[in-house]
């Protein structure tokens, strides 16, 4: 079985297959200016298992990065929603931001990373472990 998911407007859609190896919340500055929100909700995929079934997404290079690593951001260049990101370490796992999948209600992050850049109003859930940069 797999799973799907789709930008806002729905020129870009995906698949997986499988469930995601790891998920977790990011804090960081980038993540929070390329959502426009608080953090990005991250869900470790399997390259090998992902696929485009609608659509190519547009590629930003970020390489004004906290950790100094350039992580590409892959985003839909009509509606701007974020898709993945991927860094240059992890180069058979794609980060996807797991807010465009149509289904959300399995996501549930196992860590929070970058959380010295947390906005003050968020409150993180007790148990779930925290990293003051990256893991
Ligand atoms: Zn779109
Ligand atoms: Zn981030």
């Amino acid at each position: 079985m797999s799973t799907t998911g789709q930008c806002l407007c729905g020129s870009i859609r995906y698949e997986f297959d499988g469930t995601p190896a790891m998920t977790g919340v990011c804090h960081c500055r980038n993540c929070q200016r390329q959502a426009g929100s608080a953090f990005s909700t991250l869900a470790a995929v399997p390259r090998a298992s992902f696929r485009f079934t609608t659509g190519t997404p547009k590629l930003y290079q970020d390489a004004d990065t906290d950790s100094g690593n350039t992580v590409e951001r892959y985003f839909c260049g009509d509606c701007g929603s974020p898709i993945y990101s991927a860094v240059p370490s992890s180069p058979d796992m794609i980060f996807l931001k797991t807010g465009t999948l149509d289904d959300t209600s399995t996501f549930q992050p196992q860590f929070h990373v970058w959380c010295d850049s947390k906005q003050n109003w968020v409150k993180l859930e007790e148990g779930v472990p925290t990293m003051a940069k990256q893991a």
